[in-house]
């Protein structure tokens, strides 16, 4: 048996429950796995005053080159950036892979959705260029721009820069079409607002049918402007099979899709790059919940499972997978948030009681 070590995050808020419950899965499952456990977010920061992405947590994943964690609360409008975008930038994790697919249980509206969510994860208006109202950068730029004729922005704005290079969108198509490639897919659907961002959504837009044409007569491609995607693949998912999209979309239309097969609680995900590749649910810390034992760590195991394909584990990850699906067929172990999807009579379970079942399944 081979032994792997991974880097582990639990991150805060419920990511202390969901990677709890998502290491006994994966160790009931047979794998050899050293934890090297690092800590990340705003509890790192009040303990040791420093920053909320420590280096010693770089370090581990530079020297395993494989982590999961869990998700990381952001403080909004004030206080420190992301350390989920901080970390996918430091350690150029480009590609944001999040399969969408049904589980007969779960809730979702529709049957056999079996979507992948590809997102550029590098630039795009999440680039971190940005300038508050009445910087001196915001001046200069608003300067700039009047200068240039591009039109003028009114002198109380902050401003937030979106960049799209050839470069980041060249290798987010290329991993789309060469994950579809790997994993028997139809087509690529590259997702924008091309009309109306020229330069930048233009430019991913032109780029990816370059790209797609490298790839004719394997893989279909086609394109859809970001509103009329929300609203096709609401009224019928099974149009879409690979969708490639900027940074931003990406983000939203994760949440999107996870909403079709019955919500973020069973919504898995990976970031990853040349080099290295971190796991985790789409999920954020929902503070709401957290602490009392009631989270769906479905998400985040689910996530496991594709950390397991990663390196290698296919047979743990396959039977991972299937024990999820055995568990939801079953529908006697429910937590809340599937509850209220289903609209189930089935009291809700904890998130310990799920993960017993779940080990049981296995
Ligand atoms: P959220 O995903 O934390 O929660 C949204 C809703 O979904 C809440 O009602 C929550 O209870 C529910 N929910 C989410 N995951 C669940 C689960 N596993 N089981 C049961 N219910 C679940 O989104 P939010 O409230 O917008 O964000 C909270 C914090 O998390 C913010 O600080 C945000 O920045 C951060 N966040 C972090 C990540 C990450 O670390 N990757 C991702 C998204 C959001």
């Amino acid at each position: 048996m081979t032994k792997h070590t991974v880097t582990l995050i639990p991150g805060d808020g419920i990511g202390l429950e969901t990677t709890a419950s998502m290491r006994r899965v994966v160790e009931a499952a047979g794998v050899d796995i050293v934890w090297e456990v690092a800590d990340a977010g705003a509890a790192v920061m009040e303990r040791t005053g420093g920053s909320p992405l420590p280096e010693e947590t770089i370090e581990s994943v530079r020297r395993n080159k494989v982590a999961i964690k869990g998700p990381i609360t952001t403080p909004v409008g004030t206080g420190f950036r992301s350390v989920n975008v901080a970390l996918r930038k430091t350690l150029d994790l480009y590609a944001c892979v999040r399969p969408v697919l049904s589980i007969p249980g779960a809730g979702g509206r529709y049957e056999n959705v079996d979507l992948v969510v590809v997102r550029e994860n590098t630039e795009d208006l999440y680039a971190g260029i940005e300038f508050p109202k009445d910087s001196e950068g915001a001046q200069r730029l608003i300067e700039f721009c009047e200068e240039q004729g591009t039109g003028t922005i009114r002198p109380d704005s902050g401003i937030s820069i979106k960049p799209i290079s050839v470069t980041a969108t060249e290798r987010i198509v290329r991993y789309a079409f060469e994950y579809a490639l790997a994993h028997g897919r139809r087509k690529v659907t590259a997702v924008h607002k091309a009309n109306i961002m020229k330069h930048s959504d233009g430019l991913f837009l032109q780029v990816a049918r370059n790209v797609a044409e490298e790839y004719a007569g394997r893989v279909d491609f086609d394109d859809r402007i970001v509103d009329a995607f929300c609203m096709n693949v609401v009224i019928d998912p099974s149009q879409f099979d690979v969708i490639v999209f900027p940074n931003l979309y990406g983000d939203i239309a994760s949440d999107l899709c996870a909403g079709l097969v019955g919500g973020l609680g069973i919504a898995p995900g990976a970031n990853i790059g040349e080099d290295y590749a971190i796991f985790e649910a789409v999920h954020g810390s929902a503070p709401d919940i957290a602490g009392k034992d009631l989270c769906n760590p479905t998400a985040e195991i689910l996530s496991a499972a594709m950390m397991l394909d990663y390196l290698g584990e296919d047979d743990a990850a396959q039977r991972i997978r299937e024990a999820v699906r055995k568990v939801y067929a079953e529908g006697r172990f429910i937590t809340g948030d599937i509850r209220k999807a289903t609209g189930s009579d089935e009291p809700a379970c904890s998130c310990t009681e799920f993960t017993d079942a779940l080990v049981a399944a296995l």
